[in-house]
């Protein structure tokens, strides 16, 4: 996507969400709510943990919806997200004629769903379901990859310097378990233990108790015995 459009997009969301506290009203604060619950989700459950880190498979109409829902977060497609990148997967997105579809249109998607909002609710539906909803959920995003490596506890002997922090695992339904996910990266579980609230786990959990969710990766207990960081844990 050109970069003219991407920051005219960031600057739109950013001076909509500023106009949060005067277009207030409980609807669309629910709403905004709803969305980010959605969209977040996407993010997690399709962009990172499906398509950048191939966790689990799903059918090809659940991925391409999962992923349709991520677009509207306004992080870029799949095909430019940075664990993508990273796991170059990529190519593999690429050759898919979906993603290409996705890439190239990515912010009509959000100016469609803008359109929509405002047909439905006026400014306060636009202002708190696009502007606050997106702004919230990159700063969450963003917080992962900072205060992830700043601020919580370390389970894992994994050489960096990612943490789990709950707040976080709370807020990005699940990601914030960043110790773990660093130390078992193929996981489709990222809050290993039963009260590490992990939401998008569960979401995956009960697409593959209904035969959705396939080829779901978890750690192994020698993976787990390899990556602990003191002898108490493998003894639990
Ligand atoms: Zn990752
Ligand atoms: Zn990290």
């Amino acid at each position: 996507m050109e970069a003219s459009t991407t920051k005219f997009l960031f600057l739109a969301t950013h001076c909509l969400a500023l106009l949060g506290p005067f277009y207030f009203n409980w609807s669309a604060f629910w709403l905004a709510v709803a969305l980010y619950f959605v969209t977040c989700a996407s993010i997690t459950l399709s962009f990172h943990r499906n398509l950048a880190h191939r966790s689990f498979k799903l059918p090809r109409w659940l991925e391409y919806s999962f992923a349709y829902c991520g677009v509207l977060s306004l992080q870029g497609s799949p095909i430019e997200w940075p664990d993508a990148l990273e796991f170059k997967n990529v190519g593999d997105l690429k050759k898919q004629w979906y993603y290409r579809f996705l890439h190239y249109t990515y912010p009509c998607h959000s100016v469609a769903l803008g359109i929509l909002l405002y047909a439905g609710g006026g400014l306060p539906f636009l202002v708190w379901g696009m502007g606050v909803r997106t702004v919230f959920l990159l700063q969450i995003t963003f917080s992962i990859n900072s205060i992830c490596h700043i601020w919580g506890k370390q389970v894992w002997n994994t050489g960096d310097l990612s943490r789990n922090n709950w707040l976080l695992g709370l807020l990005a339904l699940g990601e914030g378990w960043h110790n773990n996910h660093h130390a078992f990266e193929y996981s489709a579980r990222q809050g290993l233990e039963w009260w590490e609230i992990d939401t998008t786990w569960y979401i995956i959990r009960f697409l593959e108790a209904i035969g959705l969710a396939t080829d779901v990766k978890l750690p192994t207990e020698a993976h787990k015995k390899r990556k602990a960081l003191c002898k108490n844990r493998t003894m639990e």
